[in-house]
């Protein structure tokens, strides 16, 4: 029981049309409803409604991020357990949460806005049940399968991974301590891989990106083609990350959101996995395992 997977980020984006062009053309996610101010797409393989939500607002940035729980009784606990952290909690009805079931919504100690639901409309993945092809036909762009994570920024990363520890129930994978002893970063997971979620040091409230799956390295570099096809810089990549191992290329939607496209990593046992430390003084191959350094455009660039 408890949470599962990461389940839907809600993307603030000035322009909407714009935003949705790029989703949809470019990175190639499915376009499934748009009703007001907010687009909802999925990845080709994901059978929910949605697990990407574009908003209008002023300014880009995450106005919500949500996780799917395995019983409808889960939240109860999950209200109890972050009151106990001095969370206010919001209780949510059916539809309240787009195409979701019953939800609850709270701010965490990171100044996240945080969404946990219990199912979600199942729309499929276009494939028919029985006797299906590997996959469709009629995918645009880089198409990736599904959205896999989300790194976020906080000032007391320490303090953002024991909440999520402690109240709901992660698991920490791997991290980065400082010379003093400082988590500088904390990768999180629900979901038996190296990530769902993690948290590097900065402003409250802030996102450094979102990441969806691709299946292998070939897909990675097709995607980094697609990209520069459509006039989309890299930041950086194809290159692999030290932490999680994972392959990865990096780029801007127009809003200025970051986006990744990420394969590999590994599985990562529930009861005996034993957390990952990188030290401070190799961060650089932490991150960018070839590159053996930051760029600073990753340290200094976020929303
Ligand atoms: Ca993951
Ligand atoms: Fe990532």
């Amino acid at each position: 029981m408890g949470i599962y997977r990461l389940g839907f980020t809600e993307l603030k984006v000035p322009d909407l049309e714009l935003a949705a062009a790029y989703y949809t053309e470019v990175l190639g996610l499915r376009e499934v409803e748009r009703e007001g101010d907010a687009v909802y797409l999925k990845g080709w393989d994901e059978h929910d409604h949605h697990s990407v939500v574009l908003k209008y607002a002023p300014r880009h940035g995450l106005e919500q991020f949500g996780w799917k729980v395995e019983r409808l009784d889960d939240l109860e606990h999950f209200e109890k357990a972050a009151e106990r952290w001095g969370c206010h909690v919001e209780r949510l009805a059916e539809g309240e949460i787009k195409a979701a079931g019953p939800a609850i919504r709270f701010e965490t100690p990171s100044g996240h806005r945080c969404v946990l639901y219990y199912r979600m409309q199942q729309v499929g993945n276009s494939l028919p049940k029985t006797n299906p092809p590997p996959m469709p036909l009629d995918l645009v762009g880089i198409a990736p399968k599904s959205l896999d994570h989300c790194l976020l920024l906080a000032e007391d990363v320490g303090e953002a991974g024991r909440f999520f520890r402690e109240a709901l129930g992660f698991r920490l994978t791997e991290q980065i301590v400082s010379g003093e002893g400082h988590q500088l970063a904390a990768f999180l997971e629900r979901s038996h891989t190296p990530h769902d979620l993690a948290f590097v040091k900065g402003t409250n409230g802030g996102l450094h990106h979102v990441s969806f799956w691709l299946d292998n390295i070939s897909d990675i570099y097709r995607a980094a083609d697609i990209l520069r096809i459509n006039g989309v810089e890299l930041e950086i990549g194809p290159t692999r990350h030290g932490i999680t191992r994972g392959q990865t290329v990096y780029f801007f939607d127009p809003a200025g959101n970051r986006n990744e496209v990420f394969t590999g990593g590994y599985y990562v046992d529930p009861v005996e996995w034993e957390p990952i430390t990188w030290t401070e003084d190799e961060i650089g191959k932490a991150i960018f395992y070839y590159e053996g350094r930051l760029i600073e455009s990753f340290v200094t660039r976020h929303s």
